[in-house]
Parts: C-alpha cells; sequence; structure tokens
C-alpha cells in the first residue's frame, strides 16, 4: 500500500498526517493520502500565485504544447490510470477506460481554447476614443471535484482554467485523492511551470475554508451535491469570487408513446445504471405516457434484470460498489421510503453484495415521497405514467433541480416540444439525460447550480473582461 502526499510547486509534500482511501469493492485499503489543512492549502494557494505569474507569460504556443502533451502522456498511461480508478472508485473497467480517454479529449479541447482568447472592439460615441475589451485570465482558480468521475470532471474544470491561463488548486474527493495526484504528474511531466497545477488532499471541512476564503484565489470550480455547493458559495461570496457551480440532479426522462418499448427500455436503462446511477444527469425520473407505461417499466425491469454485476475488470460488467457505506445506507433510506408508500418494486430493492445494490426499477411511487424528489445517487430509477405530453412536461419540471432530462420519440415536433419547455440545462431528444460533450455548456437551472462549463463557456467564465480605451484626439473636459 503507498502511502500519498500532496503535490504543491511541482513536488510531492509528504504529510504526518493521513488518512484511508478505501477500495469500495474489497473495503481495503487502496492507500493513505495526505490530510489537508490550511496551513497545506495557504501553501498550495502561494505556490499557484506565483505559477500564475509563470504560466500566464508563456506566449500561447508554449501553453498549448505542454497541454497537448499531457493529453499525450494520459492516454499513454491509460492503463495504470485505469487500475486506479478501478480500486479507488469502484468504476468498472469499460467506464474507467472511457474516463480517460475523455479527460485526454477534455485537456486537448482546452488546448484549442488558449488561442481562442478573442477580445472586442466596439463603436463609440466619443469621436476621438477607441475602445478594446480584452480577456484576462482570472488569477488562482481552485477546483473541488467529487468522487464519481474523479478524473473527468476534475480534468473538465482544470483544463479549461489552465487553458485559459490561470492557475489551479485542486482540491479532489477525499474518496478519490490518488487520481488527482497521478493528474499532477502528468501535468508536471508536460512542461507546466511549477505551481500552475497543484492538489491538496484530504477532507472538505478542513482544506476547503482557507481555499475559498483566501483573498489570493480568485475563482472557485466546484462539482459536487447541492448542500455543500451552497455552503461553499456562501463563505466564497464574501470575497465575491467567480463561481461555477455543477450541483446534483433528479433527471426527468420522458417517454412518448411512439417509441419502440424495448428499445426504449434498453436506452434508459444506461441513462439509469450507467456507474451504478452515480452521475449527476443520470435518468432517475422515467415519465411515460399511459398507453405504454406499464410494458415500458417491464421492458426496463427485465433489462435491469439481466445486468452483470461484481468483477470490475470484466467488460461485461454493468457497474459496481457505490462509494461508501453512507451512499448505500441513503439508497435503502429511498427505496424504503418508496416501498412505505406502497410503491411495487418492479426489479431488484436490495443490496446485491457488499457495496454493490440491485438494478432497481420502481412503479409509480408517490410523488411525496423521498425517492421522488431527492437525489439518490444510485442504480434505482421510478417509472411513472401521464396522460399525454402536457402532463408528462409539467412533472419534468416538478422538480427544484434542473440539470439534464432526455426525451425519447421519433416525434421531433413533440421531442423539440418537450426540448424547449423542460426547464433543464440540457434536453437530449432521443437518448437518455447523461450525456457529455468537450464543447457543450454543462450546467444546471435551479438547485442544479449556475455557470457552464465546456469549450468557448468555460474560458468565459475562468476570465475576466476589461475596458481599455484610448484617447486619439482632444476630448472637451466638463470643467
Ligand atoms: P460532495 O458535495 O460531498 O463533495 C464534493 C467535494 O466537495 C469533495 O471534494 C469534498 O471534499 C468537498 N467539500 C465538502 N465540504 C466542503 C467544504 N466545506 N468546503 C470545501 N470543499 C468541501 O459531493 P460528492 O458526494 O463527492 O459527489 C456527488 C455529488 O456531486 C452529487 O450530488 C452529484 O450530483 C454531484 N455531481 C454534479 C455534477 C455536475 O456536473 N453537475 C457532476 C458530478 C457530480
Amino acid at each position: 500500500m503507498k502511502t500519498y502526499g500532496h503535490y504543491i510547486n511541482g513536488e510531492e509534500i509528504i504529510s504526518s498526517t493521513t488518512f484511508e482511501d478505501l477500495n469500495p469493492y474489497t473495503g481495503e485499503i487502496f492507500a493513505l493520502a495526505a490530510r489537508g489543512n490550511a496551513q497545506d492549502a495557504n501553501k498550495a494557494v502561494t505556490a499557484a500565485r506565483a505559477g500564475f505569474e509563470k504560466w500566464s507569460g508563456l506566449p500561447p504556443a508554449e501553453r498549448e504544447r505542454a497541454m497537448l502533451k499531457a493529453a499525450d502522456l494520459l492516454e499513454a498511461r491509460v492503463d495504470s490510470l485505469v487500475e486506479i480508478l478501478i480500486d479507488e472508485s469502484g468504476s468498472v473497467i469499460t467506464k474507467a477506460r472511457g474516463e480517460v480517454l475523455y479527460s485526454a479529449s477534455l485537456i486537448r479541447a482546452a488546448a484549442g481554447e488558449v488561442r481562442r482568447l478573442y477580445g472586442d472592439t466596439f463603436p463609440n460615441d466619443k469621436p476621438h476614443r477607441l475602445s478594446m475589451v480584452i480577456r484576462e485570465p482570472l488569477g488562482v482558480v481552485v477546483a473541488i471535484s467529487p468522487f464519481n468521475a474523479p478524473l473527468s470532471l476534475l480534468v473538465k474544470m482544470i483544463a479549461f482554467a489552465l487553458g485559459a491561463g490561470n492557475a489551479v488548486v485542486a482540491k479532489p474527493s477525499e474518496e478519490t485523492p490518488v487520481i488527482a495526484l497521478e493528474l499532477a504528474k502528468v501535468m508536471n511531466e508536460a512542461g507546466l511551470p511549477s505551481g500552475t497545477f497543484n492538489v491538496v488532499t484530504g477532507f472538505g471541512a478542513e482544506v476547503g475554508p482557507a481555499l475559498i476564503e483566501s483573498s489570493d484565489v480568485n475563482g472557485i470550480a466546484f462539482t459536487g451535491s447541492t448542500s455543500t455547493g451552497i455552503s461553499i458559495a456562501q463563505s466564497a461570496i464574501k470575497t465575491m469570487k467567480r463561481m461555477q457551480m455543477e450541483l446534483g440532479g433528479k433527471n426527468p426522462l420522458v417517454v412518448l408513446k411512439d417509441v419502440d418499448i424495448e428499445e426504449a427500455a434498453e436506452i434508459a436503462a444506461a441513462g439509469a445504471f450507467f456507474h451504478g446511477g452515480q452521475i449527476c444527469m443520470s435518468s432517475a425520473r422515467i415519465i411515460v405516457e399511459k398507453e405504454i407505461a406499464r410494458p415500458f417499466a417491464e421492458a426496463l425491469a427485465r433489462k435491469a434484470k439481466s445486468l452483470q454485476l461484481g468483477d470490475l475488470r470484466n467488460p461485461q460488467t454493468a457497474y459496481g460498489p457505490v462509494i461508501n457505506q453512507r451512499s448505500l445506507e441513503k439508497i435503502q433510506g429511498h427505496v424504503q421510503s418508496a416501498r412505505d408508500a406502497g410503491a411495487e418494486i418492479l426489479a431488484g430493492g436490495d443490496v446485491y453484495r457488499g457495496l454493490i445494490y440491485q438494478p432497481t426499477v420502481i412503479w409509480e411511487p408517490p410523488r411525496t415521497c423521498a425517492l421522488w424528489n431527492e437525489e439518490t445517487f444510485g442504480p434505482v430509477t421510478a417509472v411513472v405514467a401521464v396522460n399525454d405530453l402536457e402532463e408528462a412536461i409539467a412533472l419534468a419540471n416538478e422538480s427544484e433541480y434542473g440539470l439534464s432530462a432526455g426525451v425519447l420519440t421519433n416525434d421531433m415536433i413533440r421531442g423539440m416540444t418537450a426540448a424547449r419547455r423542460i426547464r433543464c440545462g440540457a434536453v437530449h431528444v432521443g437518448m437518455h439525460s447523461f450525456q457529455s460533450d468537450s464543447m457543450a455548456p454543462v450546467g444546471g437551472f435551479g438547485m442544479s447550480g449556475f455557470g457552464r462549463s465546456g469549450g468557448q463557456y468555460s474560458v468565459e467564465h475562468f476570465t475576466e473582461l476589461k475596458w481599455i480605451s484610448l484617447e486619439l484626439g482632444k476630448t472637451p473636459r466638463p470643467f
């Protein structure tokens, strides 16, 4: 078993205080990681400040070269990174591999943005004035990431922040510190100047406040739960930091009556059970027109029962364990809330083994129970019947969240009607709710957060606009 330190100013900083990083599949200790505190956070911010001066001063060609090299290195190390994702986060091999390759493509997309930090000019009413708008990096950005896609979600935040010329301090989930430290090594080897990308590991409450409150930090990128996001936003606003909040979801999948039921059930199963439902955009509320609702739910239940669970290194395995006992208990509580309210469990409804929960399909839970309203973050989905498209849209919108939605139909008029009226950051017609793309503006409405990440939208977030004017002639003065 290895012991890991923080990664600050281009080197590993070993700490005398560590915490256990558990393998959720075996329950064994995967690694010991440095348990950070305010001092470590401050050290990392100081390093990032200096790193920012070096990194932002490099010509775009050099920043682009370093980032492209980082993407190549990630790809070259795919096998070892996959092993970490399997053992540290309980990912199955297919998800882990896809995540590493997607991370490399995100870094390449961000490298492309290095040359697109465009400015602007605009016509002035003042006759002698030339006005310019230039885009400048924020400075030091803190990226706080969750456990579920611990590499790609961190990369999505840091790559575009770096691409825009910022330096970064990352605080990965305490469940998945090692993969973030491996990313730091890659960035360092790719030639980013020391201090440009730093990682402080540990618990949010012990590392977070010093990072969030530091006057040397200019922006926060947070991906995680809504409750944590609210508490971070409350402290970050005191120093007026730029914030991006990518939070939770309880995502609707609307299924209209014209679909092929078996195919729709296959799509819904992928949306609901990928990574055991530990996906912010997971399809958790499936809203189906009544003519096909019950046969659809039964087809989905059959699909759920056919999924192979267990061995994470078998490419046929659908998903593995949830991250920890607390998550498992939350899932159990939500299923119980539906059961107590009289809902029918069509598939699953119990632990499979260890921290692995069965793929679970629940028919018609009352709209008041926790399972229908709160984020479960497990392999559990609910199917309800509605009279028509109007009712489907209304029910889809009956949530405090608004992250992502899917609409299954072959009728593009009805599909686009739903897409325009469902209040979510993304609506995917012909697909389930869990989609990603390096250039898409990913983010939520309502309690799913604010700000958009991906491509140019991330660049807008991670840069400041500055108006510079130049007087080219004599301008009348007021006195
Ligand atoms: P979490 O909110 O528990 O933790 C996220 C991160 O915040 C971790 O690194 C944690 O250590 C840190 N943290 C906790 N308290 C903190 C504090 N006081 N100050 C600073 N940092 C603190 O979330 P999680 O359980 O790791 O992840 C699951 C959640 O993330 C789900 O709600 C899911 O929907 C959400 N998520 C959202 C997106 C998105 O793009 N919208 C993507 C993935 C996950």
